[in-house]
């Protein structure tokens, strides 16, 4: 792995949101100004390719990236903010693995995404 490829995937590793391709580029140049925007998509590329960051979609239009070694979790996704929960759920996933089971599969991954807003605030008179 070079330098460049090795300063995004610490910076990557060391994030602890979900940064997409632009926000890890700008993290990286604050290490070293001579990386580009395409060795920072080539780099995740590579990342997602050996398992490193999974690819995440929350409904944006633009990928996300999450460190694998932060386990198997769900996500919620806050409709009004943006911001991004993490959370996990043995039930669910013990569903999830029921109904795999059930079609004739042995379930493998499960990724749960929850849109949600939080209740508007009751307005006090
Ligand atoms: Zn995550």
């Amino acid at each position: 792995m070079t330098g460049q490829r090795r300063i995004i995937a610490r910076v990557l590793s060391e994030s602890e949101d979900h940064p997409d391709v632009e926000e890890l580029y700008r993290r990286a140049v604050a290490f070293d100004a001579g990386v580009s925007i395409a060795t920072v998509y080539r780099t995740v590329r590579l990342l997602e390719e050996k398992g490193i960051v999974a690819r995440r979609d929350f409904g944006e239009g633009r990928s996300r990236y999450d460190p694998t070694d932060r386990g198997q979790h769900h996500h919620l996704i806050d409709v009004d903010t943006g911001k991004v929960i993490e959370f996990e759920d043995e039930a669910h996933e013990a569903l999830a693995r029921e109904i795999a089971a059930k079609l004739g599969f042995e379930l493998v991954d499960v990724r749960l995404q929850l849109f949600a807003r939080r209740p508007e605030q009751k307005k006090s008179k």
